[in-house]
């Protein structure tokens, strides 16, 4: 039996004989179901036609995203820790090829996943490699193809290993996660941030929403809630959820001072506005 994979948001469902009714990511607020109508597609098809391609965009850290870009062509990232590797976000295509690659590079000991955005094919990867899917219960129902491999956790922050931390900061998603590594930016620190701190084409800034396709803003407290959740981090180094969106310095100050514009924007009396 297939897996059916939605062609819109790249999840993969549970097999099943014939294509599941709907996509309940897609048919929901925070993405959309195209004019054309639910579609779907299986990973022996995704193959056929696409491959992924691997960027190292710092020492530890590679990312991986499929060529030509499929769903919402987020990329993953490989992090090296003490450990073994963690994968940070996940794709739906694994093709023989990453697997022979990522077995090389040592494997994985874990997936961690930012929001159900990006839950893709995460199971075939964690049979793949044996690895456990590290999920925030906030997004429990979320997850279309249950499997033991998916290991809800919950609370603020989970140490996936010395340095590497998972933290909760809600927003996009009530389970929205980031992941923190001390040890990334050279040293500086880096923050993994999928789109629950979404890196933004003026890299003088970030920002938040409840949706980004359908333009839906995060409320203030939400947005208060993720500096706190970050504050006791340092950071330099922010990689967002694809290739091209990585801000290489002064990370931290970014987040602060957008998270204070942002504030400002959704209180404030117009008259940013006018200026
Ligand atoms: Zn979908
Ligand atoms: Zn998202």
């Amino acid at each position: 039996m297939p897996a059916f994979i939605c062609v819109t948001c790249g999840t993969q469902f549970s097999p099943s004989e014939t294509e599941p009714p709907r996509c309940p990511i897609c048919d929901e607020e925070r993405q959309f179901v195209p004019p054309s109508g639910q579609a779907w597609t299986t990973h022996e098809a995704l193959a056929r036609r696409h491959s992924n391609t691997f960027t190292q965009h710092e020492p530890g850290l590679i990312g991986i995203g499929t060529v030509p870009a499929f769903a919402i062509a987020q990329r993953a990232l490989l992090l090296k820790t003490e450990k073994g590797n963690v994968l940070w976000d996940c794709i739906s295509l694994l093709d023989d090829a990453t697997v022979a690659i990522v077995n090389g590079l040592g494997g994985l000991i874990g997936i961690a996943i930012s929001h159900p955005h990006y839950y893709s094919s995460m199971v075939e990867w964690a049979r793949a490699f044996d690895a456990p899917i590290h999920l925030h219960a906030g997004d429990r129902q979320w997850a279309m193809r249950p499997d033991p491999a998916i290991k809800f956790w919950e609370g603020d922050t989970l140490t996936l290993a010395p340095g590497v931390t998972l933290i909760c900061c809600g927003g996009h998603f009530a389970g929205g996660t980031v992941l923190h590594w001390a040890q990334g930016g050279q040293g500086r620190g880096a923050l993994l941030s999928g789109d629950i701190v979404q890196v933004i084409p003026d890299k003088k800034f970030v920002s938040f929403m409840r949706s980004y396709p359908n333009l839906i803003p995060l409320s203030a407290p939400s947005v208060e809630r993720i500096g706190r959740m970050l504050a006791p981090y340092p950071f330099d180094v922010i990689h967002g959820a694809w290739f091209d969106r990585t801000i290489a310095r002064d990370g931290k100050q970014v987040v602060e001072r957008s998270i204070a514009r942002y504030l400002k924007a959704v209180r404030g009396d117009g008259s940013a506005e006018l200026i």
